[in-house]
């Protein structure tokens, strides 16, 4: 493994830009983290306010392979989004431990961490979490706009992950303007303006209409078919059997994880 005395060399000799917030990282020197497969082994999670402790995940193990579509499904309160805020290493595991292409998260540094998010994952949320102020293809540009990209490039990348969700003719509309199921495919494309290899989407359709959830549905599927790993996050079975297979949690633990396609344990 070179990967850690690399970086370490990278963050040597380069001067990371302070600016105040996210780390912002030019990533052309990076070592490749390639991503995933995703490794959880007896990953717990609680949350403490004041005295009081809410265990959210009570030892999650699992493996996803990549190129896999993976539903996550459990009722509401079960974990999942607090799984998926560890999977997108938006926060991390009290115990246990999570290996991200063979790396631990843990070990990562915050630079590093801010670059798999930026870069390697694209997330989609039930809330859509648009600005309304900006229109699409400024919404889309955001995620390449913290990565330092120049203005052309972004406007040139942004129209075309419009287009690859099917608003072309939108792409000067702010959220207000355009549908749930429209609003909700912009955020497909700023996930994807990146280029990510993975997606997470935490109930992607909870806020759609039937029409527009089997559209996105689609698009998930498209995603996976063009070769992208994808974790849907739902507690609805009819939208978790687009999926390959389904890893069922409840009350933060595993219930029924089958093995992933081609690999035995
Ligand atoms: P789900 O997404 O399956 O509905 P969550 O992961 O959001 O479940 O929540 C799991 C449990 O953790 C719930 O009991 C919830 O109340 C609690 N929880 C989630 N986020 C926090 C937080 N930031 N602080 C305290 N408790 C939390
Ligand atoms: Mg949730």
């Amino acid at each position: 493994m070179t990967g850690r005395a690399d970086v370490e060399d990278v963050e040597d000799t380069e001067d990371t830009e302070d600016t105040g917030e996210v780390p912002v990282v030019d990533t052309g020197v990076y070592p490749a983290v390639r991503l995933p497969v995703i490794e959880l082994v007896d990953v717990t999670k609680v949350y403490r306010t004041g005295t009081l402790e809410v265990e959210a995940l009570r030892g999650i193990s699992t493996v996803i392979e990549e190129s896999e579509y993976v539903a996550v499904m459990g009722p509401s309160g079960s974990g999942k989004s607090t799984l998926m805020h560890i999977l997108g290493c938006l926060d991390v595991p009290t115990a246990g431990t999570y290996r991200l292409a063979g790396e631990d998260v843990s070990s990562m540094t915050e630079v590093e961490l801010a670059e798999i998010r930026n870069r390697r994952i694209g997330f989609v949320f039930q809330q859509f979490n648009l600005l309304p102020s900006l229109n699409a293809s400024r919404n889309v540009e955001l995620p390449l706009a913290y990565a330092g990209i120049d203005r052309a490039e972004r406007h040139e990348r942004a129209q075309i992950a419009l287009a690859r969700v099917g608003l072309e003719d939108r792409v000067d509309h702010r959220p207000g303007e355009l549908s749930g199921g429209q609003q909700q495919r912009v955020a497909v494309a700023r996930a994807l303006v990146t280029d990510p290899d993975l997606i997470l989407a935490d109930e992607p359709t909870g806020n759609l209409d039937s029409v527009s959830a089997n559209e996105m549905l689609a698009l998930f599927g498209d995603l996976h078919a063009s070769g992208r790993t994808v974790v849907l996050i739902t507690h609805e079975s009819d939208v978790a059997a687009a999926a390959q297979r389904t890893v069922r949690i409840r009350d933060g633990n595993i219930q029924v994880d089958p093995v992933p396609l081609g690999r035995s344990r």
